[in-house]
């Protein structure tokens, strides 16, 4: 139910948007003894990162796989330590990574993790190819090793010290490439290694040609080193924590209010947001410190005419990231019963001869079913203890890259239509791969990047920020950046840097950081004059 903020209408800083990136900024400045306003237009707190009720049936909106806070060089592990989430958030391994199923790999392959076991199980199915997967992974480990250097002790670093040059070197020459160059530097056209590397591709980018390599050594390799994980009872569980954290110190948290203006104080600085609540009716509210989690291109239609071009400046020529297709099916009997063997399986249609043709798989939602079917990601949540399945009811969740283009020029009734018709098609595509599957189906339902984009209100229902594409000569900035234009202001969200449920409260670890340091220099200026 939406609300009018109470008591006073001014708070030390107001997040627009509840995503994580949002979430995650508003509880760290909030534990700082601040008073927190959060703004969120939909009906419940976590942008992508919600779980919702449908019947019987438990619908995950986004988490597959997350990686552990511990694991090496990861964001979120600051965000859990400084917020006591390890007390709150149970996280459950999910096992192997990922199984793969591809007419060009043959036999079902189980990608382990941790990157020795990830190695013997590539070259035990590639023999011809082990000398070539050992220096992939080895080049991978070196990409990360020198953004990890800081982290280790004195001796470790000792020990390791005169490698540096080579790990630098690891990094600065491809430091332009995109994961095809690096694909095909390695493995040639041997196109079945590169969808047993890499058969999540969707998870990240549509086109392997286009997706920066970086990107991919630094996402992939936690999953690959470390494994995935998944919070028990959902991602709701950690949206709705971290909502808890600004409520429990003095802030205020509203559903059903959306944010129409930034409001700019005479020194030209953020002063505070113009939003709605349910009934229509306008409220303000004052703060010197505004953490942006709704897209910047949203924030940029909130500013005064005259600061927007500056704002949209460093992005005008982004991309947004993909989007996705996510169907929810609620079975009536375990999933395992019908032969699924894995938490995460991904099914690669025999069509898919090449890596590059993710790009026309997330292409085929721009017609009705036809003879292809798309790359799948299908999640068994039954197979761990997600805390998910009610009632009898197993969800199991479908992803597949799409575009928002795909869906646009249709009417109502011609999108419901083709989305109807494409569900029947996903749940027919695993009928073929697991019979009995389809008459098990007690519910479903289908989230298109059409649905997406009118949820997250993101361009194109982009579920990432913005595309990670090799960038064209030397790197402009750092590739997280939550510094906007205007002062006080702040972005936190997938689109400062990365996305996922890591990038986005990496964001909003940094954009919480960066006030913070903005406000003990004002202080500090304020006393020394
Ligand atoms: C189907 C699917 C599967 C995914 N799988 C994974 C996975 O397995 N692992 C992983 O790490 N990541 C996954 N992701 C990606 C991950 O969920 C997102 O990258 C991340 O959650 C984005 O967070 P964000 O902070 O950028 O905000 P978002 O989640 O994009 O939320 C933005 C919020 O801002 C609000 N907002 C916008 N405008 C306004 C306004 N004017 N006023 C008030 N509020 C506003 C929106 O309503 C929304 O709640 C998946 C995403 C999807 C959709």
């Amino acid at each position: 139910m939406s609300e009018r903020t109470s008591q006073s209408a001014s708070f030390d800083a107001i997040v627009v948007g509840s995503g994580l990136g949002g979430l995650t900024a508003g509880a760290l400045y909030a534990r700082t003894g601040t008073r927190v306003l959060l703004l969120e237009r939909n009906k419940s707190f976590g942008g992508a990162a919600t779980t919702y009720h449908r019947g019987a049936l438990t619908v995950e909106a986004s988490l597959h796989e997350t990686t552990h806070p511990d694991a090496p060089g990861d964001p979120k592990h600051a965000v859990f330590a400084a917020l006591g989430l390890e007390d709150d958030i149970e996280l459950v391994p999910v096992g192997s990574f990922q199984e793969v199923r591809c007419p060009l790999i043959g036999s079902p392959f189980v990608l382990p993790h941790g990157l020795d076991a990830v190695g013997k199980a590539l070259s035990s199915r590639f023999p011809d190819n082990a000398r070539a997967i050992r220096n992939f992974l080895r080049q991978v480990e070196r990409t990360l090793r020198l953004g990890e250097f800081g982290e280790h002790d004195l001796v470790w670093r000792l020990a390791h010290a005169g490698e540096l040059p080579l790990d630098a070197w690891a990094l600065i020459r491809d430091i332009g490439a995109s994961l095809s160059d690096v694909f095909e530097r390695y493995f040639g056209a041997n196109e079945a290694i590169k969808f047993a590397l890499c058969p999540n591709l969707p998870y990240y980018a549509d086109d392997p040609e286009n997706f920066w390599w970086l990107g991919y050594a630094m996402a992939q390799s936690g999953y690959l080193r470390g494994g995935g994980y998944y919070i028990k009872g959902g991602s709701q569980v950690l949206s709705d924590r971290l909502a808890g954290i600004i409520r429990e110190e003095g802030g205020q948290t509203l559903t059903g209010a959306e944010a129409t203006g930034i409001l700019i104080g005479p020194d030209g600085s953020a002063a505070g947001v113009r939003y709605r609540t349910g009934d229509g009716a306008e409220d303000i509210a004052h703060a010197p410190v505004i953490f942006a989690n709704a897209a910047p291109h949203v924030v940029t239609g909130m500013l005064p005419a005259d600061r927007r071009e500056d704002f949209l400046a460093p992005f005008k020529d982004r991309k947004p990231s993909i989007s996705l297709i996510s169907a929810t099916l609620g079975l009536n009997r375990k999933p395992s019963e019908l032969g699924l063997t894995s938490y995460s399986t991904m099914l690669i249609p025999d069509w898919m001869t090449r890596f590059a043709d993710y790009r026309d798989s997330a292409a085929l939602f721009a017609e009705m079913p036809g003879e292809r079917m798309p790359a799948a990601c299908v999640v068994d949540y039954d197979r761990i203890d997600s805390g998910l399945a009610m009632d009898g009811v197993y969800p199991v969740n479908i992803v597949c890259p799409d575009r928002f283009t795909n869906w646009a020029g249709l009417d109502d009734p011609a999108y419901h239509a083709r989305k109807g018709a494409w569900l029947d098609a996903l749940i027919a595509r695993l009928e073929s791969e697991w019979p009995g599957f389809a008459s098990a189906v007690v519910e479903k339902t289908m989230a298109t990047a059409r649905t997406l984009h009118d949820y997250l209100n993101t361009p194109e229902g982009a579920v990432y920020g913005f595309a990670l594409e090799p960038p064209k000569g030397a790197p402009k900035g750092p590739p997280l950046n939550v510094q906007t234009s205007v002062d006080g202001l702040w972005l936190a969200s997938a689109f400062a840097g990365f996305g996922g449920f890591t990038g986005a409260m990496g964001a909003g670890a940094a954009a919480a950081r960066a006030a913070l340091k903005h406000r003990k220099s004002a202080v500090g200026s304020s006393i020394d004059h």
